[in-house]
């Protein structure tokens, strides 16, 4: 099955994080991107996208659309033969998960791959999962098989109430692939990126939480330090590349655990010292967990002690070889994704109050 590239792709969710990066990437192959976002006249959330298609032999068109109004991607997907959906809150801190994060991921999930199977053109469906819907805590990476997490996986450890981000993606992947067994048009592959760093194309209007890492990171806030918390991370211009294999590469098949390293917080903070250590307050060393279990449930709801005890000092581990054997994808080193990112935020004046 190859994939027309002179057919038009929708991409849901274009003015995200990592939206952003896979627009910019199928504008310069040339492709013609539908943006499906929820406010196209919001001229902060599109002008980079607007930007990337003037500099680029691709063309863009906003369309209208919302995941959790039914069918307001069929207009947007008329004509596509990949369907990129990317749309999903990625917020750690809500008022109510239910309606702020698993209604949009797992109904929007449905909204979209529901028009998809109306729509004929539609051959290939990119769902952007997350490493999330296959673990909560570091320390399911560690109790995994092997020692680590693979495609075959399945977070079993997320809730309502504890860790409902990760619940969002379980829930919403779990529903992507209940669809795509009832219809033949199209295939679905799913890309389950860790946690996504490097620069934002447009820092001013970035939701991202990967963002907000980045920042506490510089304004002083993680000044004491950081908790030595596991975690994958991988760079947002690779999540792209593997997005854009995920569409049109013929071998793209099922799940893919898009990371590039096995890291924690301390180490992806130190990156940043040689180069930034003087100027800005950045963390140098590692909060003890004792600590951490005393002060972190009233600095953050989210710090609980559950979330401490398997987190802190704990190691993540992930399988990253089924991209990079299938897709072919290569994973930039810590450090570029780290100073990119910092520097893009230097760039746009973020932390210019401190
Ligand atoms: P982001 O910048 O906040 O992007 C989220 C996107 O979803 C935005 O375009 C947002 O639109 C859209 N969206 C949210 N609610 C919507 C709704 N009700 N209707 C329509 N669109 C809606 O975050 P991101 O980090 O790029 O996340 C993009 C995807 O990557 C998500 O599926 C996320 O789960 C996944 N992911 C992210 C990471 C990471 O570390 N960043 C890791 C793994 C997976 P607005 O601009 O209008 O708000």
């Amino acid at each position: 099955m190859s994939i027309d590239k002179s057919k038009p792709v929708l991409v849901t969710g274009a003015t995200g994080y990592v939206a952003g990066w896979l627009v910019q990437r199928l504008l310069d192959e040339g492709i013609t991107v539908h943006a499906a976002v929820r406010n196209p006249n919001k001229e902060e959330k599109v002008a980079h996208l607007k930007a990337a298609a003037a500099k680029s032999s691709g063309d863009i068109k906003f369309f209208k659309s919302d995941l959790l109004e039914e069918g307001s991607y069929e207009e947007a997907m008329q004509g596509c033969e990949v369907v990129f959906h990317t749309a999903s809150p990625f917020v750690t801190d809500v008022k109510d998960a239910q309606r702020d994060l698993i209604d949009p991921a797992e109904k929007g999930t449905a909204n979209v791959l529901e028009s998809a199977k109306k729509i004929a053109s539609v051959r290939r469906v990119v769902v952007t999962s997350s490493c999330a819907a296959i673990y909560t805590d570091a320390i399911d990476t560690v109790n995994a098989p092997n020692g680590r997490i693979d495609e075959s996986i399945w977070n079993e450890t997320a809730s309502l109430t504890y860790q409902p981000y990760s619940y969002s993606k379980t829930l919403a992947e779990k529903k992507a692939w209940e669809i795509a067994e009832t219809q033949n048009n199209w295939d679905l592959v799913t890309i389950n990126p860790s946690f996504v760093m490097g620069p934002p194309l447009n820092p001013k209007a970035t939701t991202s939480e990967s963002f907000n890492i980045l920042k506490q990171l510089g304004d002083g806030t993680l000044k004491a330090g950081v908790p030595k918390m596991g975690v994958g991370v991988v760079d947002v211009r690779d999540v792209a590349e593997a997005h854009f294999q995920a569409g049109y590469n013929d071998n793209a098949k099922g799940r893919y655990i898009t990371s590039g390293h096995n890291t924690d917080f301390l180490k992806m903070a130190l990156q940043l010292q040689d180069r930034y250590g003087a100027d800005y307050p950045l963390p140098k060393k590692a909060l003890p967990k004792w600590l951490l279990m005393i002060v972190g449930p009233m600095a953050n709801k989210l710090f609980t002690r559950q979330f401490i005890k398997n987190n802190v000092n704990i190691e993540w581990n992930a399988d990253n070889s089924k991209i990079q054997n299938e897709l072919g994808i290569k994973f930039r080193p810590l450090k570029d994704s780290m100073v990119d990112g910092f520097q893009a935020l230097v760039d746009a004046n973020i932390f210019a109050t401190k």
